[in-house]
């Protein structure tokens, strides 16, 4: 079996960016192992409108479309596996597939993503996309001058909030306590905006909408009164989930170095704290969970490796 020069860990922006910069930078053995299909999370989404140049109404599968056919040009081969766990021993990395066979590589890009936790209420799955959203940087702009509502207490929750009320006409937070928590400076912004309405020990029931999208959530306080509120945009954010499984050892231990949210330490070089080990996209620390820097993280990613290859063979 011959040994890659690069194997890649998930085919959404940042994997299919590290794909095209390696193959097309001269690495000549580069696998991509994709799970499912190529183009990641943002397939879902029914409209993008902050990738610079996709301009128009375009969703998330047009903006992804050619990417894979782009990196194939140049030589990067699409493995479709389901990777359970990448280790090291000395200078080459082991790929374990689901289906029980290995690969080896010298360097390894990973950009598995992140998985946004959903709350659970009833018509949260049926509306996601269509009103239902966990970016108010992806999706806030389509509320321009609109009330929108935001469930969650959180640090993110509540600078979502803020941010979404710079654009929104009003800003409903939605909230399980009496009491956030978040940083005290971050509270008390919240609580200086003036178009920001708190709806306090409450917890929602149900979205509902109709063939355009979400019209309005019902909400349930502790107790047990209804209200509706009537709002066209329902931002969750409950939590983030790394997928970061694959980093994962024998003994329960990270390959590399981790933070206590499970996103993975790099440098802005995208080097993680294991030579030849590189990680990229939303599953990073200080991800800004974006298309554009997910695809920038590829590139950088791609150059160091190269640079790593050149080292580590001559
Ligand atoms: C509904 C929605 C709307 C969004 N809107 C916008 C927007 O308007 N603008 C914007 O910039 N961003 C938006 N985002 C965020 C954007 O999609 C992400 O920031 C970006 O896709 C992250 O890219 P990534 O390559 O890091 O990870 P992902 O896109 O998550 O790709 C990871 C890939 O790895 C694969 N994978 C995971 N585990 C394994 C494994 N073990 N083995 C093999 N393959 C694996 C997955 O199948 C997936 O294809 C949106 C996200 C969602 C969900």
């Amino acid at each position: 079996m011959s040994i890659l020069d690069c194997a890649i860990i998930g085919g959404g922006p940042a994997g299919l960016t590290a794909g095209l910069y390696t193959t097309r930078g001269g690495l000549e053995n580069v696998t991509m192992f994709e799970k499912g299909m190529p183009g990641g999370q943002i397939t879902n989404s029914s409209e993008i409108e902050n990738y610079p140049g996709a301009t128009g109404e375009i969703t998330g599968m047009e903006l992804m479309n050619p990417w894979p056919e782009q990196c194939q040009r140049f030589g990067l081969i699409h493995k479709m596996s389901n990777v359970t766990r990448v280790s090291k021993s000395g200078d080459v990395f082991t790929i374990y597939n689901e289906d029980g066979s290995t690969d080896q590589a010298y360097s390894v890009i990973i950009g598995t993503g992140s998985s946004p936790r959903r709350v659970g209420f009833k018509g949260e799955d049926e509306l996601f996309g269509k009103g239902v959203s966990t970016c108010a940087t992806c999706d806030g702009f389509f509320y321009k001058g609109k009330e929108v509502a935001v469930i969650g207490g959180g640090d993110t929750a509540l600078e979502e909030a803020l941010y979404l009320a710079k654009i929104c006409s009003k800003v409903y937070i939605i909230h399980r306590r009496d009491t956030f928590r978040s940083a005290p400076n971050t509270i008390k912004r919240i609580e200086n905006t003036d178009n920001i309405e708190l709806v306090l020990d409450s917890t929602p029931d149900e979205v509902y909408g109709d063939k355009m999208g979400v019209t309005g959530i019902r909400v349930k306080n502790k107790n047990g009164e209804m209200r509706d509120i009537i709002v066209p945009g329902v931002f969750t954010f409950v939590g983030n989930d790394v997928n970061n499984e694959t980093l994962k050892q024998d003994d329960g231990s990270f390959l590399c170095e981790m933070n206590d949210q499970g996103q993975v330490i790099v440098d802005i070089t995208m080097k993680t704290s294991v030579p030849g080990l590189f990680a990229t996209g939303d599953m990073r620390i200080s991800a800004p969970k974006q298309v554009i820097s997910a695809a920038g993280d590829g590139a950088v990613a791609a150059l160091q490796a190269i640079s790593y290859m050149d080292e580590l063979l001559n």
